[in-house]
């Protein structure tokens, strides 16, 4: 099991002035496997996110990716370690069409961009065209990202998040500004595309049918601390994630 484990956080501490934002949180996933992180707004959902993807330095903790410890390193050394990340904000280049998005994905993750000034060209376009059938975007390859429906920009985006080839994927709120049903589409797909590469996914989502169709194991976090564990059943059952959902929705 230790060996399949891809993600092992111990302790992690943040405090933002005198604001407890993240205490004493341990994590553990495995290659393949689906975790939430749920918990109101404030928990601390994203600061967790940012020491992973190395945007914050923790106070306190390690953070090991693949049996490295990784903890204090910069975002860039991270992602080439094999970490792919969706942002609550879209990160796609609008003037560029979905394929050149795709293409210079891979392009980055082959270290080859330095050479480009921007412009893919007709490198890799077969493996660009793949990944984009993957998430069901084939169709739309030679439009602008810009003029595209919000839900397609966010296929596009597991599509750059998947040429980097990531064996861990952090996505905070990737569904934000979604439709209900576009919701459960996109991460129906990405749970399918991340189970069958075993890519190990952490994410937040404020849609609890979301959370509770894909999650294999969700974590609750409030006031940065982790307050429930477990598989979706026994979390839904937990008197305190009651509390905390019932007393106040999260927006
Ligand atoms: P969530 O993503 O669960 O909504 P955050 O991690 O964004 O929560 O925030 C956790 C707490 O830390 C909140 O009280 C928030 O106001 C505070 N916080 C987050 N980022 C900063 C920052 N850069 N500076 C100061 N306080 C912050
Ligand atoms: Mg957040």
């Amino acid at each position: 099991m230790s060996s399949e484990r891809i993600l092992e956080v111990r302790g992690l501490c943040k405090t933002f002035g005198g604001v407890q934002a993240v205490s004493n949180v341990d994590i553990d996933l495995a290659c393949g496997e689906l975790l939430a992180l749920i918990g109101p707004n404030g928990a601390g959902k994203s600061t967790c996110f940012n020491m992973v993807g190395g945007q914050l330095r923790p106070d306190r903790g390690t953070i090991r990716i693949a049996d490295v410890d990784v903890t204090g390193w910069p975002p860039r050394r991270i992602w080439r370690l094999g970490v792919g990340r969706t942002f609550q904000i879209t990160a796609t280049l609008a003037s560029m069409t979905v394929i050149e998005n795709v293409q210079m994905a891979l392009l980055s993750h082959q270290g080859r961009t330095d050479s480009l000034i921007g412009r893919a060209g007709n490198m890799l376009v077969k493996e660009a065209r793949a990944l984009l059938d993957e998430v069901g975007m084939s169709g739309q390859a030679d439009r602008a990202c810009g003029v595209l429906a919000y839900g397609d920009v966010k296929r596009v985006e597991l599509a750059v998040a998947l040429a980097n080839a990531p064996r861990l994927l952090l996505m905070d709120e990737p569904t934000a500004g979604m439709a209900p049903r576009e919701r459960l589409e996109l991460m129906a797909m990405t749970a399918e595309l991340c189970r069958e590469r075993r890519i190990g996914v952490l994410f937040t989502e404020h849609d609890m049918d979301v959370v509770f169709n894909h999650a294999d194991r969700i974590m609750v976090l409030a006031r940065g601390e982790l307050i429930a564990e477990g598989a979706p059943e026994t979390v839904r059952a937990d008197r305190r994630v009651q509390e905390i959902y019932l007393g106040s929705e999260s927006g």
